[in-house]
């Protein structure tokens, strides 16, 4: 054998070692698994394999969920909640190399982007402990004005009866985390519907939710047809809240099916990083790398356009190719990738064409383009006309979009041009710049000299135009959205 075999066999045997047995997961009602003959497979994007399968639910399986919901159980105190949550957060520690195994197989995600997530989700659920122990009422007295007496007006919130969680691909467990923690630091009985191409992670946060004492009428997974579980689901009046984060045009078909109940829609972005001409280059060059290419650029802040300053795009740009070079792409198992597949090979197939239309309008490819399955290259392009779909639509995946810019208000313009508005990224030194940025983007974050990905779990979060109604998630504010505030009042 010679050492070019030896070193092959040590990789493949070092890959099999990270690859894990098929696993066979199954939707719950309230704690009881599934039993059916009806299976969804999750396949690996990067090579196909079986990764796993899940027993799917039917309708009747929907409306036992609710039943289940509905019925409720023992009545859990602020403690209860805390002591609930902060179990699953040392679960999930002591589980953290599973779950990353679990993500990185079914998402194909980078080994190191699906440990970092474990680290996010740790995150939500102690903010959301931390969060579930604290008084949420304020008082307001009513002798205040001519028209007032000696009363005092009380709040508190209480949880609602049922609610609908839809959740996509791109943060397997992280987006699941952000739906469940609050709901069960409120109280409020949750019915799961994850993304059928992630379904795993979800089954398995599930699993580890009853394992830290979570009763089970407080959460149901399921997983099947749309047409028998999401969409009647959306519709039912017995679902008082529907949370989604997603795409555009699930968010608006779930928008104009809901009827009567509160729904919110964290949706796409498009965000802009916005490089001035003061900015230090190397943080610029270094943001604009991790914001493009972290999470195979699908996240949804992730950066989808750079925009730069005309007098120094020359320069960024020969600097920001040299670093785009260090971003390894491969087996997401391996762990010398740095980005993974996108979540599939259709996926990867669109984002070729729009680079490919991109290139035919006048753009330029300066590096990668070159795509193997649902492996697609971290992808620099230069010269792109404003108004191409790779820069007007979000491009959820690996692909850098160059664009220069002659001033501010041309900066400001580009940005506000297409149909999103989730974040941004400023790169300046210049305070008076930095806030016409804030004042001026219709956006619902900016951030200055970061991603815009850059959040706290408990902070926030969400975006306006297409990328949603404005209304905020993160740990707090969807603790807010999960309750509905009675006040009760007393001759004080
Ligand atoms: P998607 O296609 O909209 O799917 C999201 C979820 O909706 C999945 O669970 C999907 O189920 C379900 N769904 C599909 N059709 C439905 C219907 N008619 N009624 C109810 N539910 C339905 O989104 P994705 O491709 O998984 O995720 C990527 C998108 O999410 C991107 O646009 C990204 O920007 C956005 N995103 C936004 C945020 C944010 O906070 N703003 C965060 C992360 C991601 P199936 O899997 O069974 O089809």
């Amino acid at each position: 054998m010679n050492e070019d075999a030896t070193v092959v066999e040590n990789k493949s045997q070092q890959k099999n070692i990270n690859h894990l047995p098929v696993i066979n997961a199954s939707s719950y009602v309230a704690g009881k698994k599934l039993v059916s003959d009806k299976l969804l497979e999750v396949k690996s994007p990067y090579d196909n394999r079986l990764v796993g399968t899940v027993t799917l639910a039917n309708a009747s399986d929907a409306e036992e969920a609710i039943q289940v919901a509905l019925k409720g159980g023992k009545k859990l105190t602020r403690y209860d909640r805390f002591s609930i949550l902060d179990k699953a957060r040392q679960l999930l520690i002591e589980r953290k190399d599973e779950f990353a195994r679990v993500i990185s197989s079914e998402a194909g995600l980078a080994m190191r982007e699906a440990i970092y997530e474990t680290g996010r989700a740790h995150d939500v659920l102690m903010f959301a402990a931390m969060e579930s122990l604290k008084d949420d009422g304020q008082i307001y007295s009513c002798d205040i004005s001519p028209q007032g007496k000696a009363r005092k007006i009380f709040t508190t919130r209480e949880p609602l009866s049922l609610a609908l969680c839809i959740t996509p691909f791109n943060h397997p467990l992280n987006q699941v985390a952000h739906k469940i923690a609050p709901a069960i630091a409120v109280g409020t009985p949750v019915i799961l519907k994850p993304s059928e191409k992630t379904p795993l992670t979800a089954i398995k946060f599930t699993e580890l939710l009853y394992d830290a004492g979570l009763p089970h009428y407080m959460l149901s997974t399921l997983l099947g047809p749309t047409d028998q579980i999401a969409e009647p689901l959306v519709k039912d009046p017995r679902v008082e809240i529907v949370s989604f984060t997603g795409s555009v045009a699930v968010g608006k078909r779930i928008s104009s099916i809901a009827g009567y109940k509160k729904v919110i829609l964290e949706l796409g972005g498009n965000d802009p990083i916005i490089i001035l001409e003061d900015a230090d280059m190397n943080t610029a060059v270094q943001l604009a790398a991790e914001g493009s290419y972290r999470n195979s650029g699908q996240r949804c802040t992730a950066v989808k356009r750079i925009l730069v300053h005309e007098k120094i795009k020359a320069e960024f740009t020969e600097k920001f190719v040299e670093k785009s070079k260090t971003y390894i792409c491969g087996d997401p198992a391996d762990a010398a990738t740095i980005v993974g597949t996108v979540i599939d090979e259709a996926s990867a197939i669109y984002l070729e064409s729009v680079v490919n239309k991109a290139v035919e309008q006048g753009a330029v490819i300066l590096l990668g383009g070159k795509r193997t399955g649902a492996l697609l290259e971290p992808t620099v392009i230069d010269n792109v006309p404003r108004d191409c779909d790779m820069v007007m639509k979000e491009s959820f995946g690996p692909l850098a979009p160059i664009l220069g810019f002659k001033d501010i208000d041309d900066a400001i313009a580009l940005s506000n041009s297409t149909a999103y508005g989730l974040s941004s990224g400023i790169i300046t030194n210049n305070m008076q710049h930095a806030i016409r940025f804030i004042k001026e983007l219709k956006v619902g974050t900016v951030n200055i000299n970061e991603v815009p990905g850059y959040r706290i779990e408990s902070s926030p979060f969400g975006g306006i135009k297409d990328s949603g109604l404005g209304i905020k998630e993160g740990v707090i504010e969807a603790m807010k959205c999960f309750t509905f505030v009675k006040t009760f009042s007393m001759p004080w």
